[in-house]
């Protein structure tokens, strides 16, 4: 990303006139090796097209769209010229900020820059800057506006107590960018300041980005300290920008007007006490921007010398940015709002202009603001690169495709196609009440829809999830702001969708999972509703059993999935260690995951065979293939019987060797289900699931009881728990975690752990009074240095002299390469070692398990993971060490008997999946899968490795 620093700037520097200084930028710009010798001709073109004086003795020379490929990397070099150079039109440059910018980056710089263009007069300064230092303060050090608008006013807000009151204004701030993340955690060490009439202060300056207030009511009274909390302010303090708002505040307070805030039902009415942005109520318009590089400043100069010759106010914003309205006759303001391309800007203007300036401006922007642009597609739902491929063709009758075995069985049925789709749509109506009506039906449409659903759903859980669609379809507050925009003139579905994606992105910025997941339901509600809008209503799902098709799967997608109507689930992308496999396998329902995007292009209705445990597709398939896999689906259903009938039984091959099976859980629930299933114990209890299911961190009372319903629910058998995996991609909503890159690749497990040891402490104490004499093992996530491991045996040692267990054993999780690499030398050390294939399969193959299209490659069959398992299993065995697999290959039927071979001593599945895997073993032979898994070893990919077990 483009930052201003010191090192970038040169000072003292003449030029007889702008073609020397143009000279001199490029010599400087060479040097430094950001551009090859030809860009200075792109920097001439870029002046002869128009000046790039922006205001304030600064000019910003960049090249021309031909000499991007010029560039060698990205970066600014600034100018400083104390004696001014003449850059046409009258304007005197002191400063000339040189540009190499491949693509849009340059547009964070001018928004960086075009904070300092605002009031002040800084040529000037700029010319006597004595300093880089100096020069880059003034550039920097405007002073900045408070951030105050309708977004960071949250009033009933659902919080049970002050810390998540406060919590959630500081969401409000972060999402606004005045914060960066861990600005909640800061709040948390702040003195509270009780302002009377129930409200109270916090601010703070560290981790403020921009400053900002946010202003929070609860929902239902509170009370903090004894005393009434019925709001709460947070200052997110930067300089002087907040005074007069506090002068205000105080001003209000002393004449006893506290109330007007605690009673206020809306926003608009805070904002008019406090003084904030008061959203105009003006008639607006929106467009989407199609300039290739965003408003950069020479469109942005067109539109403000257009927006000048109206005699009134006209203001623009971009669409979901959380910024405010700028003037649109002031470029500098235009190009501190860094809009892109596809971004959508919202015009807004004075009333007695609007019906001239409005559609002028629209037109202005559709034609590209003097730049040739490629229009924009109206898309309302998933993104272009999500869509199939053109070129695609549909699989034909007959065909055989092959996806990865997510969950193993037989399914056959009709397809049911379930795709996201793009619509087309005016953005503006054709009158209110044509929008008006339209929207009645379709919403009156999608109801009735919903209606039937839930006549028909048996499941409660499932009904409950459609009743709540039914509200949200009712909400008062949705259909008010959806008519106030169509009273703006918008089209109905314009209107619709922008509220509905508005306020899912409000309950997704709060990092709740709950609140996800009704964004999720808006979303899908959302769906319906455009789709009725635009007379394209969903397919109805067939009255029979069916094959369910879709781009992936999300978790909650399955789980609300009534597995008597759905037979199978076929998707385009996704891996089998994805979640939405995991919660297939849980429902039994058979998966093929990963199948290419054609299969998003089979006809409704077409048959479908699917082969779950082989991970095979038949489309269409000929009478007797159909008969010879539903032949098969009734023996494999015969051998499931047999199996549950013994699946209390042991495990032990024919040559009676023995693997235990146990079960992953990640809840202290339904104990007695688990072990009825025949687990022997449970091999993986994923504790960040119970943390998840909290509201905050659950303390060491709750957590003690939580652990002893398992330990109880086992009755004796063993329990391995894996400290907290939180971290990366899983982060607790209530435990800020810096934003980070590429998280799966930073603080996360037990790196996370070992930077917080009261939360691992609290949970080990908790792990270690719930034992008592009973078998507990503690094994810690992605452990990947001896030092790791080193540390966190000695903290539960530390605690062990304190709490008695008298029968623990300690071991860490292979996850990661390094760690299996390592295992001659941990084995040493540890109890056991537990293979988590997911993460492990990730790491080797450099695959993100959840990665979209390339998952499916992430294949735990791989030799390559096999060869990492064989080390730590002969490493572990060599010291007289137990292991475990608890990934999601200890469930896999073609893995069953490589895993065997290799010696893992136990496999940890999903409770449903052990009478199977049960089974499967009994019907081994151990000298034979050793000399299988040896073969195995010697492979060259994952589907080789397949092919042999299948075929042996
Ligand atoms: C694994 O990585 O295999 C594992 C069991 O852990 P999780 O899937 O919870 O990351
Ligand atoms: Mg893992």
């Amino acid at each position: 990303m483009l930052e201003l620093t010191v090192e970038q700037i040169s000072m003292g520097q003449s030029a007889v006139d702008k073609s020397a200084a143009l000279q001199l930028m490029a010599e400087h710009l060479v040097s430094d090796g950001l551009v090859a010798d030809g860009y200075l001709a792109g920097l001439q073109a870029r002046e002869a097209q128009g000046s790039t004086f922006l205001g304030q003795g600064i000019a910003i020379p960049h090249g021309t769209p031909e000499t991007r490929d010029q560039v060698f990397t990205t970066g600014v070099r600034l100018l400083q010229f104390p004696e001014g150079v003449d850059w046409g039109d009258g304007h005197k440059v002191y400063l000339a900020i040189g540009i190499a910018a491949r693509s849009d980056e340059h547009l964070r710089l001018l928004q960086l820059l075009t904070r300092a263009l605002g009031e002040t007069d800084l040529a000037e300064a700029l010319r006597r800057a004595s300093s880089a230092e100096a020069l880059l303060k003034l550039l920097q050090g405007a002073p900045q506006e408070l951030a105050l608008d309708a977004q960071m006013i949250g009033l009933g807000v659902a919080a049970e107590d002050f810390d998540e009151l406060v919590w959630r204004a500081a969401r409000l701030l972060h999402r606004a960018d005045c914060v960066s993340a861990g600005f909640a955690g800061v709040l948390q060490q702040v003195e509270p300041l009780p302002l009377g009439e129930g409200l109270w202060w916090l601010h703070s300056q560290q981790a403020v980005r921009q400053p900002g207030l946010a202003f929070v009511t609860p929902q239902q009274p509170l009370r903090y300290r004894d005393q009434p909390l019925h709001g709460v302010f947070c200052l997110a303090s930067l300089g002087e920008a907040h005074q007069a708002l506090l002068e205000r505040l105080c001003t209000l307070l002393i004449e006893g007007r506290g109330q007007e805030l605690c009673r206020a039902t809306n926003s608009r009415a805070v904002l008019e006490v406090l003084g904030g942005e008061v959203p105009a109520d003006w008639p607006c318009a929106r467009i989407g921007l199609a300039n290739a590089h965003g408003l950069h400043a020479r469109p942005a100069k067109e539109l403000a010398q257009l927006a000048k010759a109206f005699d009134g106010e006209i203001r623009v914003r971009v669409v979901d940015s959380g910024q405010a309205a700028v003037s649109a006759k002031s470029l500098s303001k235009l190009l501190s709002l860094g809009a892109r391309r596809g971004q959508v800007l919202e015009i807004i203007a004075e009333p007695n202009v609007a019906a001239d300036a409005l559609p002028a401006l629209l037109a202005a922007i559709e034609a590209g603001l003097g730049e040739d642009v490629e229009a924009l597609a109206v898309v309302a739902e998933a993104a272009p690169e999500m869509l199939p491929e053109p070129e695609l063709q549909a699989p034909s009758p007959g065909a055989v495709i092959h996806g990865v075995a997510a969950a193993p069985g037989i399914a056959s049925g009709p397809a049911h196609i379930q795709v996201l789709r793009e619509f087309d749509y005016p953005l503006r109506g054709e009158s209110l009440p044509i929008e008006r009506q339209r929207l009645q039906q379709a919403l009156a449409a999608v109801n009735a829809e919903i209606g039937a659903l839930i006549q028909r759903s048996q499941a409660k859980a499932i009904g409950e999830i459609f009743i709540t669609h039914q509200e949200m379809l009712a909400d008062p507050e949705l259909s008010d702001e959806v008519d106030q925009r169509l009273r703006q003139g918008e089209s109905a579905p314009a209107a619709w969708m922008a509220v509905i994606d508005s306020a899912a992105r409000q309950q997704e910025a709060l990092h709740d999972a709950l609140l996800a997941e009704r964004a999720a339901d808006l979303r899908d509600i959302g769906r319906r509703v455009l789709a009725q809008l635009c007379g394209e209503a969903d397919i109805p799902a067939p009255e029979q059993p069916y094959v369910l098709v879709m781009e992936e799967v999300g978790p909650s997608d399955v789980a609300r999935l009534d597995p008597a109507r759905v037979a199978g689930i076929l998707t385009a992308r996704g891996g089998a260690t994805a979640h939405s496999a995991i919660v297939a396998r849980a429902l039994g329902i058979p998966a093929v995951v990963g199948a290419g995007d054609a299969v998003l292009l089979i006809a409704s209705g077409t048959a479908l065979l699917l082969d779950g445990q082989r991970g095979r597709l038949h489309v269409a398939p000929p009478a007797d293939e159909l008969q010879r896999a539903l032949a098969e689906r009734d023996r494999r259903e015969q051998r499931l019987q047999l199996a549950r009938a013994h699946r209390l039984e042991p495990a032990l091959t024919r040559d009676g060797h023995a693997i235990e099976v146990f079960a992953n859980i990640g809840d202290s629930k339904g104990m007695e289900a688990v072990v009825d299933h025949g687990a022997e114990g449970v091999g993986l209890l994923r504790t960040e699931l119970i943390f998840m299911a909290h509201q905050q961190a659950p303390d060491e009372a709750l957590q003690e009881a939580e652990y002893r319903r398992v330990l109880d629910g086992l009755g004796g058998r063993p329990l391995v728990v894996r400290t907290l995996d939180v971290g990366g991609d899983k982060p607790l909503p209530y435990w800020p975690i810096a934003k980070e890159e590429n998280p799966f690749l930073g603080v996360r497990g037990i790196r996370l752990t070992l930077q917080r040891p009261q939360v691992m402490e609290t949970q080990l104490r908790a792990l270690l009074r719930a034992a008592g004499d009973r078998p507990l093992r503690i094994m810690f996530p992605m452990v990947g240095q001896l030092e790791e491991w080193q540390q966190a045996r000695a903290m539960v040692e530390r605690l062990r002299e304190e709490i008695s267990v008298s029968d623990l054993q300690l071991g860490i999780m292979i996850e990661v390469p390094s760690a299996a690499l390592l295992a001659p030398v941990l084995a040493r050390e540890v109890d056991f070692f537990s293979i988590g294939t997911n993460d492990l399969t990730q790491y080797t193959l450099a695959i993100d398990r959840g990665h979209p299209s390339l998952s499916a490659q992430a294949d735990g069959l791989h030799p390559a993971v096999l060869q990492l398992i064989d080390m730590t299993v002969r490493a572990a065995h060599a010291h007289g060490k137990w292991v475990g697999v608890c990934g999601e290959l200890a469930a896999d039927p073609q893995a069953v008997a490589v895993l065997l071979g290799l010696g893992v001593d136990e496999l940890s599945v999903a409770a449903r999946s052990i009478a199977e895997v049960k089974a499967l073993v009994r019907e081994l032979n151990y000298e034979h899968a050793r000399q299988l898994a040896q073969q195995a070893l010697l492979q060259g990919s994952a589907s080789a490795v397949r092919a042999l077990v299948e075929n042996d």
